[in-house]
């Protein structure tokens, strides 16, 4: 460690942030300059509690996957002691006026914005996210408390015509109750923002548990929430190290005090959570993985499906459950876009930490994450696929962008989600072959496609089985879109103004005895 390092490590001790890495960009600056968003302890009850243990945050893109702070490790305890204040918090909340209610989570947004660039390096040093795409995630993460502070004054019920005279059919929207966040670490704070924002609009108070790499972008979140006006226990954020995950996950999906679940993540953790979720019969929405087919048909300007396949597989290196991870080319445009697309990489993807100015392509989020790719490529270029860039991996866990001609659906990058920067094309002759490839997948989140013949459009957009389609466009995420997806990728609907129903039940009220 260098003098400075240390001297900066000294200052800032009350926040336990250690291990500093020196970039343009960098974590001894955060510390320093947004001290008080930079949180380690718990927060449950709007107040900031230690734990007996605490866990490290690596910085991924550090050679030596730098510690750069130490958070409170909760266990059961501390998630139990949050659901009830949630608990508690609930009474209060659910009668906030909508309009009240709105007006904290605008502030809310506001607040994000203005403390952008802080929440932004935080992101990038714990996720290892280039600065640019992290600003993005910051204002993306922020549209969603903003478009939920206006859906809340829009959470009407219905009067419905009542086939008896002296009867009157109402149907009330009510809030579930405590809502339990699981999230992942690939949208560290917009993961969280998208479901708190619909469930504190519709009356419901909230628990997350963070992912075990970036807790601190949520924990910057609970400081933000707090000067917004959020009331003590309607947002808790409980930290917990990836052995303590089950233990505090336990208690999120099966306290009886919980009335809904909300998860991002793998397939796999997803049916955990869901198995748990069943013995008390919670309310839940699952945003699971991905498997999205991007095809490229005959008609389709080349150029453009280049550009839309830079922006849908390169975002966060491939690391997004929506970025394209497998490519369809019709045969008359095959070479064409392989060879437009080699060049687009060679020309715009730079590796390298995130925090660096110049940098597009960050590291994978850990070294397993690196192994699952390179796995992928050595399986493909076995079974007869021909390399045309990378391949390989470039210290711990960063990896080249690789793209790779003549796979065949039989190939692992075909048949399991990659989550990293490897573009796999298969070369198809019809529509219908390329839609069966497509849907073959037991997952169903997002598909893309490249068509000038409106005809097709209308036929491909409707035969996916998929919840979101791109068409002539690869980044399709936005706050007023509904995100979900189909078969395996998940349950319920985020953002849109469908995202807030998942934190509603409709009463029926029957007013009797009306006859005049
Ligand atoms: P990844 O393998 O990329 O971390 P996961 O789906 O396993 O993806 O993780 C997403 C979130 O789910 C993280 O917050 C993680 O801590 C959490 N998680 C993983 N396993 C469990 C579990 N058994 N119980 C509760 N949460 C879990």
């Amino acid at each position: 460690m260098t003098m400075t390092t240390n001297m900066t490590a000294r200052m800032l001790s009350t926040t336990r942030v250690v291990g500093l890495a020196c970039r343009r960009f960098g974590w001894d600056a955060i510390a320093a300059a947004a001290a008080p968003l930079v949180r380690t302890r718990a927060y449950v009850d709007g107040r900031w509690l230690d734990a007996q243990d605490d866990f490290a945050v690596v910085d991924p893109g550090a050679a030596a996957r730098t510690e750069i702070a130490r958070v409170a490790d909760c266990g059961p305890e501390e998630a139990k002691q949050a659901v009830d204040a949630a608990h508690q918090a609930f009474r209060r909340w659910k009668d906030v006026t909508a309009k009240e209610r709105g007006a904290v989570l605008r502030k809310w947004a506001h607040l994000m914005e203005q403390h952008k660039e802080d929440l932004a390096r935080i992101i990038t040093f714990e996720s290892g996210k280039p600065m640019k795409e992290s600003l993005g995630e910051v204002s993306y993460s922020a549209s969603f408390l903003d478009w939920f502070s206006e859906e809340a004054r829009r959470v009407y019920g219905d009067v419905v015509p009542s086939p008896s005279k002296d009867r009157k059919i109402l149907l009330l929207k009510q809030p579930v109750g405590v809502a339990s966040f699981i999230t992942p670490w690939n949208f560290p704070s917009a993961m969280i923002t998208r479901k708190a924002g619909a469930a504190l609009a519709a009356g419901c108070t909230v628990v997350v548990k963070p992912a075990e790499d970036t807790p601190l972008s949520a924990l910057a979140l609970a400081e933000l929430s707090c000067q917004a006006g959020v009331p003590p226990g309607v947002f808790n954020v409980v930290p917990c190290s990836r052995e303590r995950a089950p233990s505090v996950g336990r208690v999120l999906c099966t306290d009886p005090l919980v009335a809904k679940i909300s998860f991002t993540g793998s397939t796999a953790t997803g049916k955990v959570l869901l198995k748990m979720a069943a013995d008390t019969v919670k309310k839940v929405s699952m945003e699971l993985g991905g498997h999205a087919p991007f095809i490229v048909f005959d008609s389709a300007d080349v150029d453009e499906a280049v550009r839309g396949a830079m922006a849908s597989k390169f975002r966060n290196s491939g690391q997004t459950c929506v970025c394209s991870n497998r490519f369809l080319v019709q045969s008359s445009v095959y070479d064409a876009f392989l060879a437009k697309l080699g060049a687009a990489m060679d020309r715009e993807l730079k590796l390298g930490h995130g925090g660096e100015p110049d940098t597009t392509q960050g590291p994978l989020i850990n070294d397993r994450a690196a192994d699952k790719v390179v796995g992928q490529v050595e399986d493909a270029l076995s079974r007869g696929a021909r390399l045309l860039r990378g391949g390989g991996r470039l210290g711990s866990s960063f990896v080249a962008p690789t793209l790779l001609a003549d796979v065949s659906p039989d190939m692992l990058c075909m048949r399991e989600e990659t989550f990293g920067p490897l573009v796999p094309v298969v070369r198809f002759a019809t529509e219908g072959e390329a839609l069966a490839i497509a849907n073959s997948s037991r997952t169903g989140l997002a598909g893309y496609f490249y068509s000038a013949d409106m005809s097709q459009i209308w036929r491909v957009a409707e035969a996916l089985e998929v919840g979101m389609v791109g068409v002539n466009e690869g980044l399709l995420s936005a706050a007023e879109g509904s995100f979900g997806g189909v078969k395996e990728s998940g349950l319920g609907l985020e953002g849109s103004k469908y995202g807030v129903d998942e934190y509603l039940h409709v009463k029926y009220v029957c007013m009797g005895g009306l006859a005049g």
